[in-house]
């Protein structure tokens, strides 16, 4: 965003102002979720057309029409219909090889020459000899090659400890990571294009960069870049220097971040009244985040506890609010404590490669698992230590 007009970075990233919703983000969201849900590695099978199309309508519907941003009911419907189009065609496609990937949806945080970098990798597979290949779901109408955040993606997935340990977890002799293809997949068309990793000279020219837009962002520089093209979609339009000869002095922060729209007449009212304390600075804005972060964990933590504590002692497994349900989910958790003991009976057992990634769920399925031995079963679970455990789960009421 920065790229494309310092003006609106700032808008958005440093005053707070939301963007009114756009359906198109709306639409790849739900369509990314159901991928994630079809994907999922701590599920031991895949799951059928039916309730892959039925997860669909469940996200879809999570969210209002106002939140989607779609510009009618008409098209809200279509964009539904679409969206189970491609979950059909998809399934035909690919039903019979879906293969569980190393991870889907990884988020990774990662600190790198003063910047945090955070990024949502949608999905890795693991090629053997510590080489992975990245996929991107794309759901826009066209695919471009979009080589810089390609090459992001190989910079985050070559020095992220996080990607690291977890092709350790399949394959401990791997000490580094190489990232040997970068793909998108359209999936309106369900074609897949795929692309070699950046050269190091392309990396560094990359890296150069992202380093000098940082910079210019620390050094407060956000000069407007017009362009008709621009501008014209642009929600900040009504509040633009360029276009109001005056510098933005409204709402900033968190404030901002519960206003509507920035390009509602409220908002724009705002920015004009004199009577607005100036913007805060970046560290301001910081502590203001670290503060607010702090006291809603602190709150969710108290509600917690009161909740848990009023439904044991009324005897109540359910409860409903007005708009959502907690429900006391009790469920024994096993831990293999003795990971090497774990990883070795597995290896004996022949099991090792039918967790793809041997994380404590995984094993633990394996005892769930109809095609595994009840020999087999008897030697894992000699290796589980078992604890009843109760979660007070929150969510929307149907
Ligand atoms: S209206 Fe144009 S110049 Fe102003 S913030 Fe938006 S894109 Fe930038």
């Amino acid at each position: 965003m920065y790229k494309e007009c310092p003006q609106k970075y700032k808008f958005r990233y440093v005053h707070m102002l939301p963007e009114q919703p756009k359906y198109y983000f709306a639409f790849g969201s739900a369509l990314h979720e159901v991928m994630e849900y079809i994907y999922n590695p701590t599920n031991p099978s895949f799951p059928t057309l039916e309730q892959a199309l039925s997860f669909f309508k469940t996200h879809w519907d999570s969210t209002s029409f106002d939140q989607k941003g779609y510009a009618s009911m008409e098209k809200e419907a279509q964009g539904f219909a679409e969206g189970q189009r491609i979950i059909a065609a998809y399934y035909g496609k690919h039903a019979n090889s879906f293969v569980h990937p190393l991870s889907v949806e990884m988020k990774s945080t990662l600190d790198m020459d003063g910047l945090s970098l955070i990024s949502i990798l949608d999905r890795i597979d693991y090629l053997g000899d510590g080489r992975v290949r990245i996929l991107d779901y794309k759901t826009g109408k066209t695919v471009q090659r979009e080589p810089d955040q390609l090459m992001m993606y190989q910079k985050v997935a070559e020095n992220s400890p996080a990607v690291l340990h977890l092709v350790q977890q399949t394959d401990p002799s791997v000490k580094e990571i190489k990232v040997e293809k970068l793909s998108f997949y359209h999936l309106p068309t369900l074609q897949e294009l795929s692309f070699d990793r950046g050269s190091d000279k392309e990396m560094y020219a990359f890296w150069q960069k992202v380093l000098g837009v940082a910079d210019e962002i620390r050094a407060g520089k956000f000069d407007p870049q017009p362009e008709e093209n621009k501008c014209r979609w642009c929600d900040y339009r009504n509040i633009c220097p360029v276009f109001t000869g005056k510098e933005y002095s409204g709402p900033s922060g968190w404030s901002a971040k519960t206003a509507p729209s920035a390009a509602s007449g409220a908002l724009l009212a705002a920015a004009s009244a004199s009577a607005v304390p100036p913007a805060k600075t970046e560290d301001e804005l910081l502590s203001d985040k670290i503060d607010r972060l702090g006291a809603l964990l602190r709150e969710e933590k108290q509600l917690r506890q009161e909740i848990a504590h009023t439904m044991d002692k009324k005897g109540y497994k359910r409860h409903f609010g007005a708009r959502f349900k907690a429900e006391i989910k009790e469920e024994k958790k096993r831990t293999f404590a003795d990971k090497q003991k774990t990883l070795d009976t597995l290896r004996a057992l022949g099991l090792l490669s039918k967790t793809l990634v041997p994380t404590q769920s995984t094993i633990s399925a394996l005892l769930d698992d109809s095609s595994v031995s009840p020999q087999a079963k008897e030697q894992l679970r000699a290796l589980a230590e078992e604890t009843a455990q109760t979660d007070l789960q929150i969510t929307e009421a149907e």
